[in-house]
């Protein structure tokens, strides 16, 4: 599922596409995944912005915004495939026309108009944690929800504490601080390392582009992978050495999602 990095990468390669174009129509097959598109017909693109995993569209002169999640397999392609659910027809001006593809083998993907901010049918969204890569994270406000926490891993992955991590970047964020995924109340040093560990991997897997799997679904809109992959510490690396120690990295399930450990590295300490 795309996280952070490769929706942030996704973010800065179509908004060179859509931003100061006017959105001329949309083709798609109707579904719930996709509400009230129509809406922003003769509406003309200000800014893509983006918080957590979703993609933000904002307009001139409207209050509307166009919401996209990408959900477990979508992503924007400069050509058409056999997985394009949604066409955008755009136009500058009344020459220069051109389409955007959304593709979505499995159809986990969603789009929806609302009132700009107003999310209160999108629960996730709605309770959103800061942005881990802005300043309103802070560290202080960190410790603190971290040392009342539940099990570490699914807490970061509620987006509550900290928007944008998914499986991958828990994982490779877990390991870089050497904390279990079942760890709960951290302490303040394991806070601060976990705090400055989602930075760094973050900011640099934004850097490579993110991640593409072996199951290649998630490509730059451009058609090449993200690089991230090669730099996974954690993720996608059962049996291998640990970079750290050598032991070889485990993985197991943990509510419900495959999970990357080092004994070593990572030891479970209750507290
Ligand atoms: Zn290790």
């Amino acid at each position: 599922m795309p996280e952070l990095p490769e929706v942030e990468t996704t973010r800065k390669l179509i908004a060179p596409l859509l931003e100061g174009r006017t959105i001329l129509g949309f083709e798609y097959d109707p579904s719930p995944r996709y509400s009230a598109l129509e809406d922003t017909i003769g509406l003309t693109v200000s800014t893509l912005s983006r918080r957590g995993k979703y993609i933000l569209i904002g307009f001139e002169d409207s209050d509307l915004e166009l919401i996209v999640h990408l959900g477990m397999t979508g992503g924007f392609r400069p050509t058409p495939d056999k997985h394009t659910r949604v066409t955008v027809h755009t136009g500058l001006g009344h020459t220069d026309y051109s389409d955007v593809f959304f593709t979505d083998s499995r159809r986990f993907g969603k789009w929806r108009t609302v009132r700009r901010g107003e999310y209160a049918e999108m629960p996730t969204l709605h309770a959103m944690g800061p942005e881990p890569l802005s300043e309103d994270f802070v560290l202080e406000d960190f410790v603190e929800a971290a040392s009342k926490a539940g099990t570490v891993k699914p807490w970061l992955l509620s987006q509550k504490p900290v928007a944008g991590l998914g499986n991958i970047y828990a994982d490779e964020s877990l390991h870089l601080s050497g904390i279990h995924p079942e760890s709960r109340k951290l302490s303040r040093a394991q806070s601060v390392r976990l705090f400055e560990a989602i930075k760094q991997v973050l900011a640099k897997a934004v850097h490579a582009g993110g991640s593409t799997l072996n199951d290649g679904s998630y490509q730059q809109p451009d058609g090449n992978p993200g690089y991230f992959q090669l730099e996974h510490r954690a993720y996608g690396r059962e049996d291998q050495p640990c970079l750290t120690c050598g032991e070889p990295i485990y993985k197991y399930w943990l509510g419900g999602r495959g999970t990357h450990v080092c004994a070593k590295c990572q030891p479970l300490e209750r507290s």
